[in-house]
């Protein structure tokens, strides 16, 4: 084979071998193209952007350590976190909505297993007031209950997820709240007392409301917010009025949250909400299904999910704003 066939023949091969193999994938500079991906919902709010599961747990964290002792209603660790969503209530620059200052104490008799004797409980009430001179005069109730089992033969029940999770997410709402865009209605924060042990700061506060109660347009509730997948969260309310229903499925995608309704019915009456739909109050309830640790020793503080924390402090914010800025009140019985 002399040089120039040689040649040839290399040339002839390197073009076979080139066009039989398929071509390099990409021979210009341009930037590959990315699978179309929806951009992150934006909400422009400078108290939405400040919410954090973080900032959330560290209440958590607090609110179940030993000190509190599980914060028993009627006992000193119940006392000691009146006074933690108090002092919260406080720093934050709500005013005083209780009967005394922030708190609204009562004295009842305790169901189950403190029946016979008279408590002293108290539940925390602290106002927003509104933007707007009229609507300002109606309210939306933001609640959670910071009460939680005490101690039972010597074991602390921490309470992490039920409710300090709820406790520690209306004091970063009500935050975010003091740094946003404020809302056209007041927003009525309350922590209640005895959920535990029969809905008793709920019912209490029904019965006697600090402000007027036709102003009571609407009532959130978050009662265990933070066990489970990061974007589920359950909820009960919305069939019984569709302004609420439309307000918080608006929200949901914003909270990256998908909502689940099938304890709609069931989960009525399950938390400090269903005093206010008895009395005839438009309410969404916010909360997680019972896990292995309802009401265990073991509901602790490691186990939160925070992402969940966020979204849920996210879609309450929301909903909250939603229904405090609109033209009119939430229907109810719909
Ligand atoms: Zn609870």
């Amino acid at each position: 084979m002399n040089w120039i066939r040689a040649l040839m023949l290399a040339v002839l091969l390197a073009v076979v071998v080139q066009t039989a193999s398929p071509l390099p994938a990409r021979v210009d500079d341009t930037p590959p193209a990315v699978a179309a991906k929806p951009a992150p919902a934006v909400v422009d709010d400078k108290g939405f952007d400040s919410l954090g599961g973080d900032r959330i747990r560290a209440h958590i964290v607090k609110l179940t350590s030993d000190e509190f002792e599980g914060r028993g209603a009627g006992t000193e660790g119940g006392m000691l976190a009146r006074d933690y969503m108090e002092r919260a209530f406080r720093s934050l620059g709500l005013k005083e909505a209780g009967t005394e200052g922030f708190r609204q104490p009562f004295r009842t008799k305790g169901r189950g297993r403190s029946k016979a004797t008279d408590l002293d409980l108290c539940n925390v009430v602290g106002i927003l007031e509104g933007s707007d001179d009229e609507l300002k005069k109606q309210y939306v109730v933001i609640g959670a209950h910071y009460d939680h089992l005490g101690r039972r033969n010597g074991t602390i029940y921490p309470g992490a997820d039920d409710n300090a999770s709820g406790s520690g997410t209306l004091i970063e709402v009500a935050r975010a709240f003091t740094l946003g865009e404020r809302p056209k209605r007041s927003l009525l924060f309350i922590a209640f007392d005895g959920e535990e042990i029969g809905l008793l700061g709920s019912r209490h506060f029904v019965k006697s409301p600090t402000v007027k109660d036709e102003a009571l347009v609407a009532m959130l509730n978050m009662d265990m917010v933070s066990r489970g997948p990061d974007g589920d969260l359950w909820l009960s309310g919305v069939s019984e009025s569709s302004a609420m229903k439309a307000a918080v499925e608006a929200a949901a995608p914003l909270a990256e949250l998908k909502l689940h309704f099938e304890h709609e019915r069931e989960w009525r009456q399950s938390s400090d909400h269903g005093p206010f739909a008895d009395a005839g109050i438009p309410f969404l309830y916010f909360g997680v299904p019972d896990h292995e640790d309802y009401h265990k020793p073991g509901d602790t503080a490691d186990k939160v999910n925070e992402t969940l924390l966020l979204r849920a402090s996210r879609v309450v914010y929301l909903t909250a704003r939603a229904i405090g800025n609109a033209a009119s009140a939430p229907e109810f019985g719909e």
